[in-house]
């Protein structure tokens, strides 16, 4: 039987924030797309279910943190937000430290009181390996971590849970990496910089029913592995939308991109407050967990005596795990082009988007930010258009 026997416009492989944004708003153009998923459930990694009362994040812990008022608005239309602010907790061997890098943390640390006396502190132990780098850019992460809040925050903090998050050396990491977390000397132990902060009322699963299930122009298959079938619908459908991992789809011809894998541990404890916190990370090198999350203290709407935890684990990736985060050093990247320019030049008719058809490393608002970019190409829309208020019907 034909697989485009509806005369569908788009078939859309991955049924995460990119492709289920795109089918929505291509149904809402009129066009017809069928999503294959090959995960039982929609959602991606925002997938989420409710135990006890608690929303529980099946991909780790997700926090919806956003500067762009487009995607902002956008995505409070299909859930209400609650205020969460996510302020993680350190465990480094038995001893607590607030994170991000704060005065909290250089109190707890240091027993520095103003900022003047944390500055000083980094300043004196930054100088060797400041001075090594002979007024050139930091290399890597260890070099950006050191540059930026010292050599004892970054023993402590950054190196054990770092390592073992990417299974490789901080000196043959990208320093980008460590620039997501900010350094700032007043006591706001805020993880994000962000000016908009929080996580749906009852899960992000919702969200994704509301764009993709009850629409005439949408079909959804779950259990559904695009590659069971990749000629098929490349011969069929005339135009694809590709969330998957951009190397698996050209048979990884010019090799395997790497990635990072997790596993996750749940586990249901009789407990009203099991650990204190919403997410605790162990940054020494041997706990082979990197941080544990403790649900309820999400959303504050568990039953009463009951706790749901999850440790997250980090695990080498290979064909046969989940591929969690790209690995976005040099030799990838270049490796990476090369297949953005086969893209290009061998499957125009394919859009590859999100975290694994880019190789991005992500968050959730960047990848709306960018299937908007690519609607309004798709759709010739001018550069101004605003998804969050759109009238089209
Ligand atoms: P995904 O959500 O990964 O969706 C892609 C979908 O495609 C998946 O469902 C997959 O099963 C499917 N698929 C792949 N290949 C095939 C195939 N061959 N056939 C059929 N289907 C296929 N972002 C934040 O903003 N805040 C956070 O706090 C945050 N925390 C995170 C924590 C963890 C542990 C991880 C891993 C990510 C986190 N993120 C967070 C990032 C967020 O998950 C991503 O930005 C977002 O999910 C990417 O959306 P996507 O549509 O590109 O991909
Ligand atoms: N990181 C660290 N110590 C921590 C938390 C994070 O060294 O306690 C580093 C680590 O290299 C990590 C990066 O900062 O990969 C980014 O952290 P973030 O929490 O943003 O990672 P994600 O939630 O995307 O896994």
């Amino acid at each position: 039987m034909a697989l485009n026997d509806k005369n569908y416009d788009y078939l859309i492989v991955g049924a995460g924030p990119y492709g289920s944004i795109f089918a929505y708003e291509a149904a809402k153009r009129g066009k017809r797309s069928l999503i294959v998923e090959k995960r039982p459930h929609i959602g991606g990694n925002m997938y989420t279910h409710t135990e006890h009362g608690i929303t529980v994040h099946d991909f780790g812990a997700h926090i919806f943190h956003t500067d762009n008022k487009e995607v902002w608005d956008y995505i409070r239309q299909f859930a209400d937000f609650n205020g969460y602010q996510n302020q993680v907790v350190a465990n480094y061997k038995g001893s607590l430290y607030n994170l991000p890098f704060n005065m909290n943390t250089f109190y707890e640390m240091w027993g520095t009181k103003t900022p003047d006396e944390a500055k000083a502190k980094i300043d004196e132990q930054k100088a060797e390996a400041v001075a090594a780098m002979d007024g050139k850019a930091p290399r890597n992460l260890e070099e950006q971590a050191i540059s930026l809040i010292g050599t004892e925050i970054y023993e402590k903090l950054i190196k054990g849970y770092t390592e073992k998050q990417w299974g490789r050396k901080a000196t043959d990491l990208p320093a980008f990496i460590i620039k997501r977390l900010p350094v700032r000397f007043i006591y706001d132990n805020n993880y994000f910089n962000h000016r908009y902060q929080g996580i749906p009322v009852g899960g992000y699963t919702q969200i994704f029913e509301r764009l993709i299930l009850d629409n005439d122009l949408i079909d959804v298959q779950v259990n559904t592995d695009f590659f069971a079938h990749r000629d098929e619908y490349l011969a069929e459908f005339p135009r694809i939308i590709y969330t998957g991992m951009i190397d698996q789809f050209f048979d990884y011809k010019f090799g395997e991109l790497e990635y990072r894998s997790l596993r996750f541990e749940t586990e249901t404890v009789d407990s009203d407050n099991y650990q204190g916190n919403a997410v605790i990370n162990y940054t020494d090198a041997e706990t082979p967990y990197t941080r544990v999350m403790e649900w309820r203290h999400f959303d504050g709407l568990a039953d009463e005596g009951k706790s749901v935890i999850t440790r997250e684990y980090p695990q080498a990736w290979d064909r046969t795990k989940e591929a969690y985060y790209p690995v976005n050093d040099d030799k990838n990247m270049a490796m990476y082009k090369q297949y953005a320019k086969a893209a290009r030049e061998e499957h125009s008719e394919v859009l590859f988007g999100g975290r694994l058809g880019q190789y991005r490393y992500f968050d959730m608002d960047q990848v709306i930010n960018a299937v908007f970019n690519d609607l309004r190409h798709e759709f010739d829309l001018p550069a101004e258009f605003n998804f969050a208020h759109d009238e089209v019907k």
